[in-house]
């Protein structure tokens, strides 16, 4: 199965009303157990780089990019490239050569009036290489030039109003919206806003965006997806997988040196939650 592009396997998902899970790749593991959760499950999903992995490695975004990419074209699931939360508009630009065919850029530390320009700047960059652009909006709410809150930061919540105009002026193909979830949970604990995705649904034009999916239950992100929202962002659960299957491993044998052995055990906790997420979509 050849790489496919995230904004057709976003688009498909949206008119059939299911979700597309899309899962942060941090080590080639994490890549091989998305491949091998959306074989076993027989879907779909995105596998996405976040500038903070890529930091993680250096700064360099080609290793991990190839790696990915390999996994990709090795899977019978049909697969895509998404590179996650870039606020470098220098990494934004090498993620047409890196083959990733959408990016999220992330200028929400910018002031509103200077996020909606270098959004627009970034989307029209990507439509002339054919890159979906995803951004994402919490709340302007503030005084005037302030920067608008994280669409990340708890209890805040994105404004449908706020979220039409946002994306008329910067013409992203998705917006990640505020709806009750936040990154980096290991807990899923938190309640959704059904409420306000069905009026973000009714209100704006493209795909929604659920950030930090991890601190989700199973319930809330159905729930979620019949109220509109389509690609459901992973990272939390598979580290939280990966890190447990690992500290297991090496706290019942103490004298274990070969990474191969809880490498094995790490991949295939992180395979099982990947093919949990997605028969959920
Ligand atoms: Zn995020």
């Amino acid at each position: 199965m050849p790489l496919v592009r995230t904004g057709e396997l976003v688009s498909a998902a949206r008119a059939a009303r299911r979700g597309l899970a899309a899962f942060n790749v941090i080590t080639l593991e994490h890549a091989e157990a998305v491949a091998a959760g959306a074989e076993r499950a027989g879907a779909p999903a995105v596998l996405q780089v976040s500038e903070n992995a890529v930091k993680f490695h250096g700064g360099r975004l080609g290793p991990l990019a190839a790696a990915a990419t390999a996994v990709a074209r090795a899977s019978s699931a049909p697969l895509a490239l998404h590179l996650d939360h870039v606020e470098s508009v220098d990494l934004l630009r090498q993620a047409h050569a890196e083959g990733f065919g959408s990016v999220m850029f992330d200028a929400s530390r910018l002031s509103y009036g200077d996020n909606v320009k270098a959004t627009a700047d970034a989307v029209r960059w990507g439509r002339e290489r054919g890159i979906w652009v995803e951004a994402e909006l919490g709340r302007v709410g503030g005084k005037e030039g302030e920067p608008p809150l994280d669409a990340h930061a708890p209890g805040v919540r994105t404004d449908p109003a706020e979220a039409a105009a946002y994306v008329a002026d910067t013409g992203v193909d998705a917006l990640a919206v505020a709806v009750g979830s936040s990154h980096a949970m290991t807990e899923r604990t938190a309640a959704l806003d059904h409420g306000l995705i069905t009026a973000l649904h009714d209100a704006v034009p493209v795909p929604l965006v659920l950030h930090g999916s991890s601190g989700v239950p199973d319930d809330e992100i159905r729930a979620a997806v019949a109220a509109g929202m389509t690609k459901i962002n992973v990272g939390t659960a598979l580290n939280t997988a990966y890190t447990t299957a690992v500290r297991t491993h090496l706290t019942e044998d103490t004298t274990s040196v070969d990474p191969r052995k809880y490498l094995t055990k790490a991949r295939e906790a992180m395979t099982e939650t990947v093919t949990a997420f997605l028969r959920l979509m």
